[in-house]
This record gives C-alpha cells, structure tokens and sequence, in this order.
C-alpha cells in the first residue's frame, strides 16, 4: 500500500459529519502530519472526482449517496466490501490500483458486542430497512453462530432481494411484527435522521429485546430514548462511527488509533 498524502470524505451533503472532528483528533494524537477533510461532491462529478484523487494517492472514506459507486469504481475489493456491495473505505496501493472495503461491518459487529455484552450467538435479528446498511449488517450476523434474521422493509421487494442475495440465515418478512418480536432489533433506515420520526413502534418492542439505531445524533436519537423510556437496552450509531473510523485508519496506516482520543472528540 502507498502511504496515503490526503484524507477525504466524499458523500453529499457532508457537512453533518462528525468523522472530521475524530480523524483530526487521531491523527495529530498518532503524529501524523495528514488533515482528514470532508468534500461534498456533486452527484454528477463523482466518479471524475474519485478519478482525480486516486491519481494524486488519496485514501479515505466514502457516506451516503456513493458507497455503492465507489464499489463498482474500484479495481480490487476485499471480500467484505464484495459481499456486503458496498466500500465506504478506500485507499490507493503502490501499483496505482483503487482498493475498497467495508469497516461498517465491523463498526457494527464492535457496537452489538457492547450492548450484548457477549460474543453474538443463537440470536433472532430484525433488520428495519434494506440499504446499504442493512446489507451490512447481515453480513455481520451471518459471522455469528447460529443466528438468523428477519429483513423488513418499506419497499418489500428490496427486502426480498437483499435476503436472497444472503442465503438461508435471512428471510424478508412482511409483517414488521415479526422484526419487532428479535432478539435484537436493528433500525438500518434513514428513518429519525433529519427529524424525529420513529422507525417502528416502540410498544412492539418487548422489554427483553435489545436494539441498535445505526441513526446517530447529539444527545442520541428519539427512538433510543423511547426504548429506553420502557427499560429496553438501545443504543444509537455512535459506536459504529467512530468504530468504523477506527478500523479504517488502521487500513491507512498499519497502526491503530488512540479509540479514546476519538472518542473525547465527538463528546467535546
Ligand atoms: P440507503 O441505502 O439509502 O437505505 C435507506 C433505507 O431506509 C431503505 O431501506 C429505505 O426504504 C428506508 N427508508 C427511508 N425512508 C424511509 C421511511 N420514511 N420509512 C421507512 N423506510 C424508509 O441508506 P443506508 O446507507 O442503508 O443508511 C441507512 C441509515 O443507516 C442512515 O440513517 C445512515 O445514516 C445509517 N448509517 C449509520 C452508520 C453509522 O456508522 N452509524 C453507517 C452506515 C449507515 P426503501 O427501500 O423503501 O426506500
């Protein structure tokens, strides 16, 4: 791999974005003298902006709409990044060739640990939502023993699809009961993002249920409250952020971040 001179975030808008604030904070923590800098790009540029920057050896990191396209824009992907169809991490390696992956994955992974507690295992999964992060985290949970999911989304056929392409551990469902009655509870929409819509109802939700909102916000989300307002543990997409900032830099550098200093970033 060539050691990266840039860092960027593409998506658009960007400006919402808190991976700054954290990447700033660990690479002046680790040395290194790189700014990471968020570029919102127009939708009809990207794939000449994405061209511009892996001529110059820029590394980075990929948000909403463009994980999909950096996908197909790549020349080599890790495993992950084919499986789950999406790179929201890239880099440039010393023969010039794009390569992408996918630390969502493990961001989520890293956050299910924390509010289970355990290593996940003989769980019921219900994914709201099936996007780009819902493809992500069923390619979490099918690396957990003896789990299955259940798929529900607004747009049924893209529930059936994304379930297809994952095999027999994910089932699309129909009925959001079914989603609601999981283990663990997984809202993968854009549902709450730019106001405070809920994913689901949270009287659906029993109280032994865990849940995870990927949605992320300052003072957490109002679904997390609510659920927490009836004695469920929830949790909200902090932890996946800045974990999937982590294990990204750890692809820049070979070196992991100092995860605390990232941390007092995005709480200052
Ligand atoms: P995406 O590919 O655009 O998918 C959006 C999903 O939300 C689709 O399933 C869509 O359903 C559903 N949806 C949107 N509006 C809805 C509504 N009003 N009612 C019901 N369903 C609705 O987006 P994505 O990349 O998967 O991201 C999804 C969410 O995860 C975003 O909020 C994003 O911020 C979050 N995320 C967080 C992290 C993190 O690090 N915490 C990482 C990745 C993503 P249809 O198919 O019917 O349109």
């Amino acid at each position: 791999m060539r050691e990266p001179g840039r860092l960027v975030l593409l998506g658009h808008p960007v400006s919402q974005s808190l991976s700054p604030r954290f990447q700033n904070a660990a690479l002046i923590d680790a040395g290194l003298p790189l700014r990471y800098e968020a570029i919102d790009v127009e939708p009809s540029r990207f794939e000449a902006v994405l061209g511009d920057l892996r001529a110059e050896g820029v590394a980075g990191n990929v948000t909403v709409p463009f994980k999909e396209r950096t996908h197909d824009a790549c020349d080599r992907l890790t495993l992950l990044a084919e499986r789950v169809g999406a790179v929201n991490v890239f880099w440039v390696d010393a023969d010039g060739q794009l390569i992408g992956d996918n630390s969502d994955v493990g961001g989520f992974d890293a956050t299910a640990r924390t509010l289970l507690g355990d290593i996940p295992r003989d769980l019921s999964v219900g994914v709201l939502g099936a996007g780009g992060a819902a493809a992500g985290v069923l390619a979490a949970v099918e690396q957990w023993p003896g789990c299955v999911a259940h798929v529900y989304n607004r747009t049924p056929e893209r529930a059936r699809q994304l379930a297809e392409r994952f095999g027999t551990f994910a089932q699309p469902v129909d009925d959001i009961g079914v989603v609601a009655g999981a283990d663990l509870v997984v809202n993968a929409t854009s549902v709450g993002l730019r106001d405070d819509a809920l994913p689901i109802d949270p009287a659906l939700i029993p109280r032994g249920a865990r849940v995870i909102d990927l949605v992320y916000k300052r003072g957490e989300t109002r679904f997390v409250h609510a659920l927490r307002a009836r004695g469920i543990r929830a949790c909200d997409g902090l932890e996946m952020l800045i974990e999937q900032g982590a294990l990204a830099f750890e692809r820049w550098f070979g070196i992991a971040p100092n995860r605390a200093v990232m941390w007092e970033a995005v709480r200052r």
